[in-house]
């Protein structure tokens, strides 16, 4: 359908498998902080919401208006049976901006608009409901509402860092990873090795005189190399150091400061700060009980208990659908590297995403864990997605200076690929 005077065109890639179709399990109204717009100040204003609730319905949070949130943490329109009160009583178009967008995302593409979806929404973990492109009109809405009726002017993206792309570039790269990726004819554990030994190649490659069609021979030529420099490069097991960068990488991604602690006086904020070093160190050590960092997760477990735990056999498909829908969406969407990841090069942005497969690994087996059990499974999975994808790309600490310093190093010493295959998300060959 083509798309109206009031919507701008949505680019949404459509063979990722990808469904959506909200279940209203109400996940995004007790963990998400809700930007305001003015649009939607008025909005709430206009609906007398702060008489109908008896409290105030937005707050000033960091420099910005946000939906309030009551002492559990739940967004102060959640009713008791679970419903928005602003969609039930005003409709869908009342509701602010930011809750009718999650879990889409759209990044600006010259006169047009990207879309991502995230999955810390567990029903796009899951894959459930209708394919992604069909909510591609109401999305055209959403953006013109987003962006003011205008695509941005072209934002520059870079191959390496200091090394603008050239959009045909980033495009070949994008395409060949994606097919390599979805090629069925090989296990997904070579698919993600030879996607992390392609990135970590061009990485250290001279890219600088190779641009444009002799950077797109240079790949093909690569991924022709790619069956026998598998057989040539199995990952060795990771150094106690490169254990330690994981689990500091885990921990960095559940780096949320929560609404209350974002409310509370400096005093309060000093004492969330000094139990966060705490519990940094404690994930840096990796002896004792794992912290509980990320609010009510149902249950304990030691460091040692998440180690043990492997990929539930017996779920093997279910697991490579739901990791490798991931990467490929990440990848399509153009959500792991540029604007959508701290501005951040390709390359880098890509090695972030394969190690983001360990990450996931990590808390999928944690979780796992905390239920007393040796087998994780997509439940687990799911919920290990949607830590690392509630971070990604939005908590400030992992965009920084630090976190590109463990990456140089985790490149520098093939640790990527040693932390994938420890904290696997299938079972091994
Ligand atoms: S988390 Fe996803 S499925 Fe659940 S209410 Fe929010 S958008 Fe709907």
């Amino acid at each position: 359908m083509a798309p109206s005077s009031k919507s701008l065109r949505v680019l949404i890639p459509s063979d990722t498998g990808q469904r959506f179709s909200c279940q209203s399990c109400t996940q995004c109204c007790r963990n998400l902080v809700v930007d305001l717009t003015d649009r939607d100040r008025k909005q709430i204003e206009a609906g007398g919401w702060k008489r109908r609730l008896d409290v105030d319905p937005y707050v000033r949070l960091g420099g910005k208006w946000v939906l309030n949130k009551d002492e559990q943490g739940r967004c102060v329109f959640l009713s008791d049976a679970g419903r928005c009160r602003i969609h039930e009583q005003q409709g869908f178009d009342a509701k602010p901006l930011a809750c009718r967008l999650f879990p889409f995302t759209l990044s600006p593409v010259g006169h047009s608009v990207r879309a991502g979806w995230r999955f810390d929404c567990p029903t796009v973990a899951r894959s459930q409901g209708k394919p992604m492109d069909a909510d591609e009109d109401a999305l055209g809405v959403l953006a013109r509402e987003l962006l003011g009726g205008r695509g941005r002017a072209k934002v520059e993206i870079q191959l390496k860092t200091g090394l603008p792309a050239q959009s045909a570039e980033t495009g070949h790269l994008v395409g060949i990873l994606d097919r390599w990726l979805r090629d069925g004819q090989r296990s997904p554990t070579d698919r993600l090795r030879g996607a992390i030994w392609l990135t970590s190649t061009l990485q250290d490659a001279q890219l600088e005189a190779v641009r444009e069609e002799r950077f797109v021979e240079l790949v093909e030529l690569l991924v022709a190399a790619l069956p026998a420099e598998l057989s040539a490069n199995v990952p060795s097991t990771p150094t106690s150091r490169q254990l330690r960068m994981l689990r500091q990488l885990a921990f960095a991604h559940t780096g949320h400061v929560s609404f209350a602690e974002m409310q509370a006086g400096w005093g309060r904020s000093l004492a969330c700060r000094w139990t966060q070093l705490c519990f940094s160190r404690r994930f840096r050590n990796g002896r004792g009980p794992v912290p509980s960092v990320i609010g009510n997760n149902g249950g304990e477990a030691d460091f040692a208990d998440v180690d043990r735990v492997q990929p539930d056999n017996g779920q093997a498909d279910r697991l490579n659908e739901c990791v490798l829908r991931y990467l490929r969406g990440k990848l399509q969407t153009r959500t792991c590297f540029g604007p959508a990841y701290y501005g951040w090069a390709v390359l880098d942005g890509l090695s972030v995403l394969w190690l983001s497969v360990a990450v996931i690994g990590w808390w999928a087996r944690y979780f796992a864990a905390i239920r007393q059990t040796e087998a994780f499974g997509l439940e687990d999975l799911v919920r290990a997605l949607g830590v690392v994808d509630a971070g990604a790309g939005r908590i400030p600490i992992l965009g920084s200076s630090a976190e590109r310093l463990r990456l140089r190093f985790l490149q520098a010493n093939q640790g990527i690929a040693s932390l994938v295959e420890r904290y696997s998300l299938w079972p091994s060959r």
